[in-house]
């Protein structure tokens, strides 16, 4: 079963309420696949590496918002601010004052998810639901006034238990509603892949992220 971009992309459609924004996920595809997307009317695309996002960006069309959703190195942050629209991994506060510094010195305010670390598997990276809470309690935003802090990003485990993701996708969702309260740029719940996004939408998502099940697997 090989489907094309196009039935793919209309059967997600057909699935998801329409204030859901679909990300499509075009890590290591060919520019000539992201096209197949753009003439679709796909406009956000995700990148998990600096140097394919600026590659890429060079070819595609220029209103294209490009997100970044991979780990971020802090000597890569200076290349892909001025490139980015959506930063959904940022997670620590190292990255967090790179950004801020070199935002600064570009005189720009860049918008960021925090990427909650919510999965059973040790290797995920993201920020503690402790680390998040004195977030909130001590106002740390205010430290970093060249960051928009969005919302929360998050990766369910790795594995076939949906119920067990769903549990994970909901203590976000409920921490995210919280943070709401006080955060008022909160405004973007991004959870949902292509093996767990109607249960992230049930869960409030506001963002998912597809690449499989938009480009075919990946080698
Ligand atoms: C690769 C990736 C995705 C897309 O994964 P699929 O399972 O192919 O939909 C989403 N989010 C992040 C952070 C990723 O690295």
């Amino acid at each position: 079963m090989n489907n094309t971009i196009a039935e793919n992309l209309s059967k997600i459609k057909s699935n998801i309420p329409d204030d859901v924004k679909l990300v499509a996920v075009s890590k290591t595809k060919p520019v000539s696949s992201l096209m197949e997307a753009y003439q679709l009317g796909i406009r956000d695309f995700g990148e998990n590496k600096v140097q394919e996002l600026l590659q890429k960006k060079m070819q595609m069309p220029a209103d294209i918002r490009w997100h970044f959703i991979g780990h971020l190195q802090r000597n890569k942050v200076k290349v892909l601010l001025p490139l980015v629209y959506l930063i959904h991994s940022v997670d620590s506060f190292s990255l967090l004052e790179e950004i801020q510094k070199e935002a600064k010195k570009i005189d720009r305010v860049i918008s960021v998810l925090l990427q909650v670390h919510i999965a059973q598997e040790e290797t995920k990276f993201g920020f503690s639901y402790q680390e998040l809470e004195d977030f909130v309690d001590q106002k740390k935003w205010s430290f970093f006034p060249n960051i928009e802090f969005k919302g929360l990003m998050g990766m369910g485990s790795n594995t076939l238990n949906i119920q067990q993701i769903e549990l994970e996708f909901n203590l976000l969702s409920r921490f995210f509603d919280k943070a709401k309260k006080e955060i008022n740029t909160f405004s973007e719940l991004s959870i949902g892949m292509s093996g767990d996004y109607l249960s992230a939408i049930r869960y409030g998502s506001t963002m998912i992220r597809l690449g499989s099940v938009i480009f075919g697997n990946r080698p």
